[in-house]
């Protein structure tokens, strides 16, 4: 089943005149775990960011045939303000919080939910922290946490392991796998790490502006190889 149709979408930022994504067409399938890799600057973002609406899209169409609702997006994140001052819970639990609900009113099946997403990320010994005082592996961890409260059926993660060491993001690729295949959960990813990426993604979309390479890992590693050889 079809969860998200990219078709032929093109966008430009005002003023510029040049496309930071150009022409690109996809679809993602239901339980697909797709990383999108480029180098900075090849679009990767502005194409997620167009996708979950948060820029326009100049040209083409994005068709979503799940609701809003069953669709988390983390987006690029920087490290957090140290002084922020939210606990650990309750960022995390504010994941579970509905659109255009106003006050935050938390039921029994809420907390529940923030709980059973503290385990699974394994950060109840982080509940009372507060978010700014924590590694950036720990704070993504709590990102996720929340990404995950919604019990989304497409998760989409702009660049999650953005300055984290290759120990930290390893697991956290390999917590996304899991998801991925026991809660059926369809992962796009972003990232500018090609290597690290590559053995759990199921297929790989490479960005530079327009779309260079569509295919699943196998396929990949096949053409690297033999550009490796010319
Ligand atoms: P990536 O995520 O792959 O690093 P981006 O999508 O962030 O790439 O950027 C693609 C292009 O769009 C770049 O040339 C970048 O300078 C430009 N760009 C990104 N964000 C903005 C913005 N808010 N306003 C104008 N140009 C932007
Ligand atoms: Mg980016």
């Amino acid at each position: 089943m079809k969860l998200l149709e990219v078709k032929n979408v093109s966008i430009a930022y005002e003023g510029d005149k040049n496309y930071a994504v150009e022409d690109v067409s996809f679809n993602i399938e239901d339980g697909e775990y797709v990383c999108l890799i480029g180098s900075n600057g090849s679009g990767k973002s502005t194409l997620m960011k167009g996708i979950v609406g948060l820029v326009p899209v100049t040209k083409g169409q994005i068709n979503k045939e799940i609701a809003p609702e069953a669709c988390a997006y983390m987006g690029q994140v920087n490290m957090i303000d140290k002084d922020f001052p939210a606990t650990v819970w309750e960022i995390v639990l504010s994941g579970t919080q509905k659109r255009g609900r106003r006050l935050p009113f938390y039921s029994k099946k809420d907390k529940a939910t923030a709980k059973e997403a503290m385990d699974t990320f394994e950060i109840n010994e982080l509940a009372d922290r507060r978010i700014g005082n924590l590694s950036g592996g720990q704070q993504q961890r709590v990102l996720l946490a929340r990404a995950f409260c919604r019990n989304p059926k497409l998760l989409i993660l702009d660049e999650p392991c953005a300055g984290l060491d290759p120990v930290i993001t390893e697991e956290f690729y390999r917590l996304l796998s899991q998801l991925n295949k026991t809660r059926h959960m369809t992962i796009l990813m972003a990232s500018h790490d090609m290597e690290q990426v590559a053995s759990y993604a199921s297929r790989v979309i490479v960005m530079n502006q327009t779309k260079e390479f569509d295919g699943s890992i196998a396929q990949w590693k096949e053409r690297n190889q033999s550009c490796r050889n010319f």
